[in-house]
């Protein structure tokens, strides 16, 4: 198998290009300016040298069989590379286009070239399989007479979801929003994902006998205990929807929103729906608290929204983005990645700690930079609107690595602040009250190693139960726990399960 030679041939990777910023900040479609099989596929999946032990596929919570897919791009094998890769994920066009790749992290080639382009490739393999119409509904042969009732549709709840409907079962979808998709469909951006791709996904789903209610909110609409009592085992994978915030002098202001207030508001617009919080960035100085994938997002959103500027804060230090010629091995994923959104201005600050909002007119609490407590000053009289954040740099010291400076206080306007410092865990007011579980001690839903919580017939995956994370992993649990759902209502599964829940 593969081309012994390739990567000796081929030491480069092609890069999938993206649009000129100018012409993607004027839109909201995808940054990229190719897709799908491109004349440099074929020699660039050639470059794989299918290891005798590919640290891809460990590196994979999916366990995707990389080497053989790559392998089949060279030879252009579609349908068969859409086989393989069909049978290890269920949403390739997403993970081929959002995942960080943590496979490219663990490339064996990556230890003296550029690793393999597996994202791409598993990229267009699907692409390809939608265009030559190889992606059918796979409706089960038999069917159960087991019910399973999957609340939340994220990527873990439409993984899990759509394996049991394979395994016969009869499953019904609960979603609070007005659409499917979870976090895939309101929080990730359109111009990092387009929402159409969910679209033909969830007709796909529904052909299969997956059902699907939207704006039903499980804890008020229906209760846990009744759905528990309709149905045979019910999935709670209702995602890691609690932010973080930022309780800071002025927090109390008018202006200072969580990310998850602004952005789905943006795609809302986009496809002609409503916006929630009605939040835009149009012409106001915006200020992001947090660096992460998130930041990254509402930076890209509000440089299209037409923000005046936008400062991304983060306490840490700048990442390298490239790899030094010290450290030559494959390492952590996210390490070096730039995002296609730092490309398209707003300013990027780091070493830097948030000390107090201000607002209109002149309220401004007293704060001790060192210790970051208020010592004088006002609340913020509830009609004030944000004008700044108060902002102190870090630097290692006795205090450790983020000990703020004094002398280095300074006020960043801002009409609009984005909070976006993590989710702390799911919102399980509703369940606790209705199904009590177990929660682990960061809020999680507490679960054994096959995703069966502390109520007999209640499973749990994805961020509700592992915590914020990645849309890779939440398929993986979504799969894994659709096995353990299968084994408890019938004592056997042929599901497969890629990743223990831990
Ligand atoms: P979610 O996707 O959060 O879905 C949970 C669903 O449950 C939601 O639709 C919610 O409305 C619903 N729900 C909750 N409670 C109830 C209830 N009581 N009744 C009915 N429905 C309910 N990961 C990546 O891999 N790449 C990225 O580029 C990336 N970008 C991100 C950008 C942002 C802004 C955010 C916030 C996250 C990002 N992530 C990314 C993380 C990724 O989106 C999540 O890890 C993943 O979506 C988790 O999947 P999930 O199915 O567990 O939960
Ligand atoms: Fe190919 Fe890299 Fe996997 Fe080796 S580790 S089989 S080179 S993709």
């Amino acid at each position: 198998m593969g081309d012994p030679r390739g990567f000796l041939k081929v030491r480069h990777r092609h890069e999938l290009a993206e649009r000129p910023v100018e012409e993607r900040i004027k839109d909201w479609n995808d940054v990229h300016a190719e897709s799908g099989l491109q004349p440099w596929t074929k020699e660039q999946a050639a470059r794989c040298m299918d290891c005798g032990t590919p640290f891809c596929m460990s590196g994979c919570p999916l366990g995707n069989i990389i080497p053989e897919w790559n392998d089949l791009v060279r030879m252009g094998q579609w349908q068969e590379a859409y086989d393989r890769l069909s049978m290890t994920n269920n949403f390739p066009e997403v993970t081929g286009r959002i995942c960080p790749a943590l496979c490219e992290s663990a490339c064996v080639l990556g230890i003296h070239q550029p690793p393999t382009m597996i994202k791409n490739d598993e990229c267009t393999i699907i692409d390809q399989a939608w265009d030559l119409k190889y992606v059918k509904p796979l409706p089960p042969e038999r069917t159960s007479d087991q019910t399973v009732a999957v609340v939340g549709s994220g990527p873990a709840g439409l993984a899990c979801a759509q394996q049991l409907t394979r395994a016969g079962h009869t499953v019904v979808v609960y979603e609070r929003d007005d659409e499917v998709g979870g976090l895939m469909r309101y929080g990730i951006p359109n111009f990092k994902l387009e929402k159409g791709l969910l679209d033909r996904r969830v007709a796909q789903m529904e052909a299969e006998g997956t059902r699907f209610r939207t704006n039903v909110e499980v804890g008020k609409d229906i209760s846990w205990d009744e759905l528990q009592s309709r149905y045979d085992a019910v999935v709670v994978a209702i995602g890691s929807t609690v932010p973080r915030d930022m309780k800071l002098p002025g927090r109390e202001l008018d202006g200072i929103h969580f990310a998850m207030e602004f952005l789905p508001d943006a795609t809302r617009r986009i496809y002609g729906k409503k916006p929630v919080h009605d939040l835009t960035a149009k012409d106001k100085h915006v200020v992001i608290i947090g660096g992460g994938d998130t930041g990254s997002d509402c930076l890209g959103t509000s440089i299209r929204q037409g923000a005046k500027d936008v400062t991304v804060l983060q306490i840490m230090p700048q990442e390298p983005t490239s790899r030094p010629d010290s450290q030559p091995w494959p390492t952590f994923a996210r390490l070096y990645q730039k995002t296609s959104s730092m490309e398209e201005g707003g300013e990027y600050v780091y070493n830097t700690d948030s000390v107090n909002f201000v607002g209109t007119p002149e309220q401004e609490a007293k704060v001790s930079i060192e210790t970051g407590t208020q010592t004088e000053g006002f609340v913020a009289d509830e009609h004030g609107h944000v004008t700044g954040l108060k902002v102190v740099s870090v630097a290692p010291g006795d205090d450790g690595p983020f000990t703020r400076q004094p002398g280095t206080e300074r006020v960043l306007p801002a009409d609009l602040v984005l909070i976006s410092v993590g989710f702390l865990h799911p919102d399980t007011d509703t369940l606790l009250e209705q199904l009590p579980v177990e929660l682990d001690g960061r809020g999680n839903v507490a679960r054994d190693d096959s995703y069966a919580t502390s109520r007999d017939g209640v499973f749990v995956c994805g961020d509700a139960g592992r915590g914020q994370s990645l849309v890779v992993w939440a398929i993986a649990e979504g799969r894994s726990c659709a096995a353990a759902v299968d084994r408890y209502l019938t004592g056997a599964t042929e599901l497969p399960a890629p990743i223990v829940a831990s």
